[in-house]
């Protein structure tokens, strides 16, 4: 098998599984109660909360442990939302957000909120004029993702961190995708808050955090006990917490050869495939993307039938779009980067990690030659295309 779908979630490195294991063996105590058998779940929270911290160039009380990236979204959104409500109802986000965040919106749109959609540029970064635009003086919060999960497109956060910043609006950014793969800082960034997810980079699922920057006046998520200074109630998940822990200090410890290894291949990667493969494009800045992130559209193919043949080769992938998760949409992602919908419903997305090999990728590139020809042998629209472009070649011979 080879697994091209980083992005969708990652194997869990060994240190996260063997990180985990003592927490659902031996150390079950509440992390909440008195006596000495509990200080161990104690530790390893503290510990986790320190490391991700530090990663961040944050304070430890300003980590919040959640149970994932939709969580920790939805958490900074709506509590957000609700606690400075009297000072605004309008909230700026953009068009081509993961949907934990652009549902939220269409949520607090029904609540009376106002949302504006920033759009983005042909290669998905961000339209900065048309956000200092979208400013007002009842916009409480910008939020803005930190790198895309289909395109892998890195957004300007400085610049937006102090836009927000110079207006007195808080800043939060989705950065599930970003965390742990390459650096952050929030302090230099002006981000207020963040979200990551612990199986985006090689730790368990169902685990995530949320920081938010101290001061801020954000609402309890969930109500109940103390826990997460009282603002995330509910015991904590100690394995998941232990496992995110060791992946986080195994992905820094990585993070530079990693980043270097990734690029190479995925160019290698995105090289052949537009060399070789004719009506083809690259989705995505060239240059300003995740180390990992590989998207192509491909004219006159259906992205799901590309990937079935993919997957009788061995190889696991994704359209990138929300035609996988049953809807026949294609990716509001692709369609704000302006391409067409016939295109955009062509898309393959490829996300690797740093155990990719170019060995796969020669593979892989060999099979999509392949599978590419053969979908579109098939397509009574490509069969027009050639004998159109046939007879206009005949015509300027
Ligand atoms: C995966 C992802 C999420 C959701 O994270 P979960 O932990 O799966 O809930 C949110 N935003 C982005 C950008 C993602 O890639």
């Amino acid at each position: 098998m080879i697994y091209l779908d980083n992005a969708a979630t990652t194997k869990p490195y060994p240190e996260a599984v063997e990180a985990m294991l003592p927490y659902l063996n031996e150390y079950y105590g509440n992390p909440s109660s008195i006596y000495s058998f509990s200080d161990k779940s104690k530790e390893v929270i503290r510990d986790t909360r320190d490391f991700i911290a530090d990663s961040l160039h944050a304070k430890s009380e300003e980590i919040y442990f959640t149970a994932g990236g939709s969580e920790s979204d939805n958490w900074a959104l709506k509590a957000t939302a609700e606690a400075y409500a009297l000072k605004g109802k309008h909230i700026i986000t953009s068009k081509i957000e993961h949907h934990a965040i652009l549902h939220t919106c269409q949520y607090l749109e029904k609540q009376g909120y106002e949302i504006t959609y920033v759009g983005v540029d042909e290669n998905g970064i961000l339209n900065m004029e048309e956000l200092k635009a979208a400013i007002r003086e009842d916009t409480i919060l910008i939020s803005i993702m930190f790198a895309n999960n289909e395109i892998g497109t890195i957004q300007p956060i400085k610049e937006i961190g102090a836009l927000a910043r110079e207006h007195g609006i808080l800043f939060h950014t989705d950065a599930v995708q970003a965390y742990a793969q390459i650096p952050i800082d929030v302090e230099e960034m002006n981000i207020d808050m963040l979200s990551g997810s612990g199986h985006k980079f090689g730790g368990p699922k169902g685990v995530g955090f949320l920081y938010i920057r101290k001061g801020i006046k954000i609402r309890s998520f969930v109500h109940g006990g103390a826990q997460e200074r009282s603002r995330r109630a509910g015991t904590e998940n100690v394995p998941g917490i232990a496992g995110m822990g060791a992946a986080a200090k195994h992905s820094f410890r990585i993070m530079e050869e990693k980043i270097k290894k990734e690029i190479e291949i995925r160019d290698y990667l995105i090289d052949r495939v537009l060399g070789e493969i004719p009506y083809c494009r690259l989705n995505g800045d060239r240059n300003r993307r995740l180390p990992g992130n590989a998207n192509f559209s491909f004219r006159f193919i259906e992205g799901e039938s590309m990937l079935i043949h993919l997957d009788q080769k061995g190889i696991c992938a994704s359209s990138g779009s929300a035609c996988t998760s049953g809807s026949l949409d294609p990716s509001h992602v692709l369609l704000a980067i302006g391409l067409p919908h016939e295109i955009a419903h062509g898309s393959l997305r490829l996300t690797l990690s740093e155990e990719t090999s170019k060995e796969e990728m020669d593979y892989v590139v060999d099979n999509l030659k392949e599978i590419v020809s053969y979908i579109r042998n098939m397509s009574p629209l490509y069969e027009d295309f050639v004998k159109a472009q046939g007879k206009k070649e005949n015509r300027d011979v």
